[in-house]
């Protein structure tokens, strides 16, 4: 116990202590600096510095973040020959990551499955058609889960890798597809990236707000919106069991700082790591999962409880003192790259 709650101590070490000795130690000065330094190079330094330390090694994937972002969107060409690059790798196989919650992604963009006692919550539906019928659908068969039970498919935000396949399983199956009513708006009136190698977005259908949730059988799932990435992003909460026991999962819905030169979004995001730092502290969340495996390393993960005895220790499960630390790194990184914006 004592372990748990210093590394809870430790996971908010941006605003405060850490950061305010990294500062101090760059700049060779013995005293506290004020919370809201004025940007410089040594503060961007100071808050990939405390990022970095927040990271440790288990987090560091998380710390591409802390590169520097560019300051225009990608053009669309750029983006299409990124995109369709990504599309043509490989996908993992399909898996199972706790009693009620399954993978069925491509390479690049995951898609989750949270089985109920009265169908399932798909969240996202990767990039096109074709690959939520190969994936998805197929992905699902193969686990032993039936397609049609699908009757809600959150959409975690308003870009084609998430939203691609949805109209498709919507009209299938004729589940509801769930998005923030900021990003239905973003995606009704001005998609920010718009490229014919996605499906098209899906029609609005349920809007939801911070604070909603969406409850199937036995299962309620709480949207937090956290924005940032786009700025209706949802992040949403639910309960997950292995070997029975309960954990509490939050799936981050959007992580990477692709919007260009936008200050106030940085500090939205910013805003939001902090936020959900304290719902992870009081909920004791202690499950963090992404909608891309490269920052949650799902398909390791995958890898390994593919190996391992069903009674060896989940590692999806990173205790609440890691997502708290992982929500200080994003919120670190984010804060780096709003002060070499401000820089600009
Ligand atoms: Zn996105």
């Amino acid at each position: 116990m004592a372990q748990r709650k210093n590394d809870s101590k430790n996971a908010f070490p941006l605003k405060t202590t850490a950061l305010a000795a990294v500062v101090a130690l760059i700049q060779g000065c013995a005293q506290t600096p004020p919370r809201q330094q004025a940007p410089s190079e040594a503060t961007v330094a100071a808050h990939v510095a405390a990022a970095t330390h927040a990271a440790a090694t288990d987090l560091a994937p998380l710390l591409t973040l802390c590169k520097p972002a560019p300051a225009a969107r990608p053009a669309q060409a750029e983006l299409d020959k990124g995109l369709a690059a990504f599309i043509a790798k490989p996908a993992p196989p399909p898996g199972q990551a706790f009693d009620n919650l399954y993978f069925v992604g491509a390479d690049w963009v995951s898609a989750w499955a949270i089985k109920t006692s009265d169908g399932i919550i798909l969240i996202d539906a990767l990039n096109t058609q074709a690959e939520a019928a190969a994936l998805i659908e197929g992905g699902m068969r193969k686990l032993g889960l039936d397609p049609a039970q699908i009757k809600y498919v959150l959409v975690t935000h308003g870009h084609g890798d998430h939203y691609g396949g949805a109209p498709y399983l919507a009209e299938k199956y004729r589940a509801r597809v769930v998005m923030s009513d900021i990003d239905w708006t973003m995606t009704e009136t001005r998609l920010e990236f718009a490229t014919p190698i996605w499906g098209a977005p899906p029609k609005r259908d349920v809007s939801v707000k911070d604070g909603d949730r969406i409850t199937l059988g036995d299962t309620s799932v709480s949207m937090y919106i956290t924005p940032g990435h786009t700025m209706g992003t949802i992040s949403p909460v639910f309960d997950v069991t292995s070997n029975g026991q309960r954990h509490r999962a939050m799936l981050w819905g959007g992580t990477g700082f692709n919007f260009g030169k936008d200050v106030p979004r940085l500090d939205a995001y910013i805003g939001a790591t902090q936020r959900m730092g304290a719902v992870v502290q009081s909920q004791r969340i202690d499950v963090l999962l992404s909608n891309h495996s490269n920052i949650d390393g799902s398909q390791a993960k995958l890898a390994a409880l593919r190996q391992q005895p069903a009674a060896a220790a989940n590692p999806f499960v990173l205790g609440t003192p890691t997502v708290e630390r992982s929500l200080a790194v994003m919120g670190g990184c984010a804060q780096a790259q709003r002060d070499r914006f401000l820089l600009q």
